[in-house]
């Protein structure tokens, strides 16, 4: 019998090298030898503040605080306070907990984790609240609701920016039901701003279609069939860097 995933496992090294998941997607259309390394070696990015203070609004709301004070010490000051990002991250839970189609959004199943797959791969999915046969909500902790300038695409709202539409793709068609895909998004500015955004379904299906275009790629990588190809500007790519050619001065600009 194969083992169960768990919250507490679900990105063991195990599970991410067993199953495909939106973040190592979303992963591998960034770098594909930065993924497949990270996979390999259960090496991943030392969390920054900034998303440490989402996560500890999404360990409130999923009621993992505990555990997660207990992982995360260095959100204390040495004699024991919450330092002032994380009693932000109070204030905005706070603001939160005062808006009630928020918390009615928010109200479903925590934490659901299913699994299953796309185009022959296995995903696996955890929702952050399930409300069986109706919605898929996300939680989201952003900086603000402007949008983000992406290299080669200009300025592109937040929800696209993140690859928010793929998670959509991938956690709609696990869930199985094409069930409505909502983003319930607070931001992290002095006096936080709140809303729930609906993805379109056209703008899903254009993601599912990536999903379904990339998947077996991806896998084939994982699997080591395939070699992964070197996106040559993040920091894996820069720190394994091998000088192989002597380049003109022409090639900059
Ligand atoms: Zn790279």
């Amino acid at each position: 019998m194969s083992r169960q995933i768990l919250n507490k496992n679900y990105f063991s090294r195990r599970n991410n090298k067993k199953y495909m998941g939106s973040s190592q997607f979303k992963a591998f259309c960034e770098c594909e030898a930065a993924a497949l390394h990270s996979i390999k070696t259960g090496a991943s990015e030392k969390p920054t503040k900034s998303m440490l203070i989402g996560s500890y609004v999404d360990a409130y709301f999923s009621g993992e605080l505990d555990d997660f004070t207990i992982t995360h010490p260095e959100i204390f000051t040495k004699s024991g306070r919450l330092l002032a990002d994380f009693e932000h991250a109070r204030y905005i839970i706070s603001r939160i907990e005062r808006d009630k189609m928020f918390m009615k959004y928010l109200n479903g199943g925590a934490q659901v984790i299913k699994t299953g797959t796309i185009a022959g791969v296995p995903f696996k999915i955890k929702i952050d609240s399930y409300h069986d046969g109706r919605a898929i909500v996300d939680l989201k902790i952003v900086r603000d609701f402007e949008p983000v300038w992406a290299p080669g695409k200009g300025k592109i709202n937040f929800i696209e920016y993140w690859g928010y539409d793929i998670q959509a793709a991938i956690y709609q068609e696990i869930e199985g039901n094409k069930l409505p895909f909502f983003i319930a998004a607070a931001t992290k500015e002095p006096e936080p701003d709140i809303d729930i955004f609906q993805i379109p379904q056209h703008v899903i299906d254009v993601a599912a279609e990536k999903v379904h275009k990339l998947a077996p790629h991806f896998q084939a990588v994982k699997t080591g069939i395939e070699l992964p190809v070197r996106c040559g500007k993040c920091d894996y790519c820069k720190r394994t860097k091998k000088i192989e050619r002597i380049r003109s001065m022409d090639e900059l600009c």
